[in-house]
């Protein structure tokens, strides 16, 4: 048991840790991406963040929304890919790490749970596909009402998608419901505006229900919806692997043979033990640097380029 001597250091301890940094920037990103109501922005910038398409607080542009909207206008989405490209070759997938505000949610809810539930590495590994899978479906559904449209025969396709038309994913993004939808209906109840008719939209459930299940499911799955369902973060991922910025591992100090503490800590279940020591960019990594944190031999550092 610690004495009382060693209180000081302990909290010393605590204070200097990355993680204790990146709280704090992920709280202050949260805070800055909403400060149009400060009065500050709004900044013609696009990040590859996932916030929301109906926040009119919002500072900075979600690229992945924008990119779908561009489409939906028929025009190519140069300004969203070069935020995806530019920013994910030089620092990776680390904005889900340190500024995305749906991640930063999930940290907290993180908090929620002391030991993390895992599912098995095979179930896990097959479970990584679903973002790709809904990142296709996005993009068909984009690009095809695109095309249609330009071609004048898409009318009939967009009356049949209806909601879906202008942002296909946003229409049940769980990031969406929790910043856009969800307070909406909140200040509406508080000024006393009617909302029963609001309430009896099948898609508004779908929509709770949606971020219900990530919300639980990331107190007992770390990042759950970064690792298995994020559109954003599947892209980021098939970028990641060209990123300048990753991570090295000293396989002399690193004590292999005992400890795993690094791929305990790992919110994205990545077995960094598995992969090159001079240096690693895997797709899930969000460096979060906890590894970095966590190794008691300080084996694990940042490499960049
Ligand atoms: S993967 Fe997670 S952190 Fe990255 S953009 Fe999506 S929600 Fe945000
Ligand atoms: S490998 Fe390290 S930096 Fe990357 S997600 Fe896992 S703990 Fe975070």
């Amino acid at each position: 048991m610690a004495e009382i001597r060693d209180v000081p250091l302990i909290i010393k301890k605590a204070i200097w840790r990355i993680e204790t940094a990146r709280k704090i920037i992920q709280l202050l990103s949260f805070v800055l991406v909403s400060a149009t109501i400060f009065g500050v922005g709004p900044w013609e910038v696009l990040l590859p963040i996932a916030y929301s398409l109906g926040t009119p607080h919002k500072t900075v542009g979600d690229a992945f929304t924008v990119l779908q909207r561009v489409l939906y206008e028929q025009a190519f989405p140069w300004l969203p890919i070069a935020s995806f490209v530019l920013i994910a070759v030089v620092l990776g997938r680390s904005l889900c790490g340190w500024v995305c505000p749906f991640g930063f949610i999930q940290d907290l809810m993180a908090y929620v749970k002391k030991k993390p539930t895992e599912f098995s590495l095979r179930t896990h590994q097959s479970m990584l596909n679903v973002k790709y899978f809904i990142l296709g479906v996005t993009l068909f559904v984009s690009v095809t009402l695109a095309v249609s449209l330009a071609m004048g025969v898409g009318q009939s396709y967009e009356a049949a998608i209806g909601i879906f038309a202008p942002a296909p994913f946003n229409a049940l993004s769980p990031s969406d419901t929790l910043f856009a939808i969800l307070p909406r209906i909140v200040l509406k109840v508080w000024f006393g505006v009617a909302v029963e008719g609001v309430l009896l939209s099948p898609l508004l459930w779908a929509r709770f229900v949606i971020l219900g299940v990530f919300l639980v499911l990331a107190a007992y799955v770390p990042r759950s919806w970064c690792r298995y369902a994020c559109p954003h973060g599947a892209l980021l991922a098939i970028l990641n692997r060209f990123s300048f910025l990753g991570l090295k591992r000293d396989p002399v100090k690193c004590t292999k043979n005992g400890c795993r503490i690094c791929v305990e800590v790992c919110p994205m279940k990545i077995r960094i033990l598995e992969l090159p020591w001079e240096k690693f960019t895997d797709p899930e990594c969000i460096y979060c640097l906890k590894c970095v944190d966590e190794c008691k031999t300080r084996a694990i550092r940042p490499k960049f380029p």
